[in-house]
């Protein structure tokens, strides 16, 4: 009887057991596989978020994940990522540093069949990178643009004003989608005289900002303002990301812009970063773009999980990146403008942010 009851017990624990794999299979496949995550840096409030969501999904499906962060050290990254190889992950997350520095390491995980998915950045000449998840970089720009032409109504206003152009980190190949998509707005009105750089500063490299560095932009903005505009009035800064802008405020701020009779130039930014809504709120930046990181992860997630279990990988874009190697197959997610006018409702009502990260 008690031997009988045991048995049942067993019979009983067996199938209860299989029942939680048969439902940690159904939820995502997981089943203990490995997924590697290389991060930039996390100097950057959205580089965190980004990771912590991509975690949160990817255990949600069953999955365990080692997660790197590389403190903008390109060595560092690689060596992550091939410590991630020889512990035998089953597929690679990677947001590039440098898109250039991976080649090697890339290739290396071809060799031994781990998937590549490039994350936010495109990682440049290699042809182990399977898939691309990421925002639609030259619309972001586009928005930056359209911005300052629509808030100096660059299409009814005589002019002219003035503009100083600022770009990102010369080796993140977004930073050239960004200013170029900002640019196939704005020079137009550069062209007619009706928006004018006075430092002639306007080629990628001499007004990229090295790692989107803020006191970088901060220093190059005292530089062009000491320079510049001594006499005259600074009508608005492209500025690529809420790092860059955020220096290019501190800088304006130094010399006395902010106040009634120096209002703040139009100010562009790209990240809602909580720091730069608050700035955006209290009126120094002016807008920022809204790139929905949750979103970007579960992209990334969906990605994984599709490669893992044999699934068709879902993508908008077959055309647009090149990496030099191929044509990455890519998910391609819309950016949004947001300033003070939308900021509640794309930000704060959807979650994204908490009234308490901004106050
Ligand atoms: C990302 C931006 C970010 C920047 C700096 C870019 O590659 O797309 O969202 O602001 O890097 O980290």
């Amino acid at each position: 009887m008690k031997l009988k009851k045991l048995a049942i017990l067993g019979i009983a624990t067996i199938a209860t057991l299989s029942l939680f794999a048969a439902c940690g299979k159904k939820e995502g496949g997981g089943s203990g596989k490995t997924v590697g995550i290389a991060m930039p840096s996390k100097a950057l409030e959205r580089w965190e978020k980004d990771g912590n969501y991509m975690v949160e999904q990817l255990k949600k499906d069953g999955y365990k994940v080692d997660i790197q962060y590389a403190q903008d050290v390109v060595p560092t990254q690689v060596s992550q990522i091939e410590n991630m190889i020889t512990k035998g992950v089953d597929v690679i997350l990677i947001a590039p540093i440098d898109g250039e520095s991976l080649t090697d390491v890339v290739d290396k995980a071809e060799k031994l069949k781990i998937p590549v998915i490039s994350y936010d950045r495109l990682i440049m000449n290699a042809k182990g990178v399977d898939y691309y998840a990421t925002f639609d970089s030259t619309k972001v720009g586009e928005l930056q643009g359209q911005y300052i032409v629509d808030k100096l109504d660059l299409k009814n206003a005589a002019g002219p004003f003035n503009i100083e152009l600022f770009a990102g980190a010369p080796d993140d190949n977004n930073a050239r989608f960004f200013y170029s998509g900002a640019m196939s707005v704005l020079k137009p009105y550069i062209e007619s005289g009706k928006l004018v750089v006075r430092s002639k500063q306007v080629d990628f490299n001499k007004i990229a900002i090295k790692n989107w560095d803020g006191a970088t932009a901060q220093a190059r903005m005292d530089n062009l303002l000491s320079s510049y505009y001594s006499s005259e009035k600074l009508d608005a800064v492209l500025a690529p990301n809420d790092a860059v802008a955020m220096g290019i405020v501190s800088s304006l701020k130094g010399v006395g812009y902010g106040k009634a009779d120096r209002p703040m130039p139009i100010i562009t930014g790209q990240d809602a970063e909580a720091a730069s809504v608050k700035s955006i709120i209290s009126g120094d930046q002016t807008m920022t773009v809204f790139k929905d990181t949750k979103q970007l992860a579960g992209v990334a997630a969906r990605m994984v999980n599709d490669i893992l279990t044999d699934k068709k990988v879902e993508i908008n874009d077959e055309k647009t990146y090149d990496n030099n190697k191929k044509i990455v197959p890519t998910y391609l997610i819309e950016p949004v403008a947001v300033d003070k006018d939308n900021y509640q409702a794309k930000l704060i009502d959807s979650g994204y942010l908490k009234e308490s990260d901004i106050k």
